[in-house]
């Protein structure tokens, strides 16, 4: 997807992009492939492929979930890697606050140069496991959204995230073609962390990949002992 092509699709999907977006996406793509040489952030590095599988993909989420739209919601990004989807998603929703986590320093310290030569505000940028933040009361049932991509089937997934999200809140599973097996795995998980699923979009990337959106009322509080030990989650998923 040329730069051109991803203007006129977030465009179809209801968001017009401003001269400054389309630059801050220039710039971060410039910032993700120069920093790649020497930090292990992401595979993709083709222009094309970043403003497809990265850029776009990221912003699905905001296609999907309109209210995420709306004035001054929180969100938190577990397991963000090189800013996806939290990154694209402050880009093109500047009045969204975003919480990045990830357990590894040096893609932090890029994402910290990324939102520092941006010039976004509204950010928050964490090191650390998301069973260890999970835990701390500054941030446990404080956000509206909890969202990751790429980081764990839906049943670790859950644990991961829903101890984040507020009673009424929301956490958003983005997915490929596993996420209804995905989806049936982790019901157990989704319903003993205080999650139930409320709507599913499935779709292609104009590519045709496929990708699976769904939503998860968080309808009742996530009990104590969850998010349970760092590695406990991946290595005994609930259920
Ligand atoms: N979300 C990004 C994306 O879609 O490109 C990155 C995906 S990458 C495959 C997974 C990321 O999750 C890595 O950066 C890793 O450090 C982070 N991660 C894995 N387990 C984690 C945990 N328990 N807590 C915080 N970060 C974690």
């Amino acid at each position: 997807m040329t730069v051109e092509e991803f203007i006129l699709a977030v465009k179809n999907a209801g968001i017009n992009l401003t001269k400054q977006q389309i630059q801050q996406f220039e710039q971060y793509f410039d910032m993700l492939v120069a920093t790649n040489e020497h930090v292990n952030l992401t595979a993709i590095t083709e222009k094309k492929d970043v403003y497809l599988k990265h850029f776009y993909d990221s912003l699905t989420v905001a296609f999907y979930e309109k209210e995420l739209a709306t004035t001054e919601k929180t969100l938190i990004d577990i397991g963000t890697g090189a800013g996806f989807p939290s990154l694209p998603l402050k880009i093109v929703l500047p009045q969204l606050k975003i919480t990045m986590v990830d357990s590894l320093q040096k893609r932090i310290n890029f994402l910290q140069e990324v939102v520092t030569n941006l010039g976004l505000s509204g950010v928050e940028i964490i090191h650390g496991r998301a069973e260890d933040i999970g835990q701390d009361r500054k941030y446990r049932e404080a956000f509206d959204y909890a969202t990751a991509r790429a980081v764990a089937r839906t049943s670790v997934l859950a644990e991961y995230t829903l101890p984040f999200v507020k009673v009424g809140g929301k956490f958003i599973v983005m997915k490929g073609a596993a996420a209804q097996q995905e989806l049936a795995d982790g019901k157990k998980a989704l319903a003993i962390l205080g999650g139930v699923l409320r709507d599913e979009f499935e779709f292609s990337l104009p590519n045709g990949d496929a990708r699976d959106i769904q939503i998860v009322d968080k309808n009742k509080k996530t009990p104590k002992q969850y998010p349970r030990q760092a590695g406990t989650p991946s290595k005994k998923p609930i259920g």
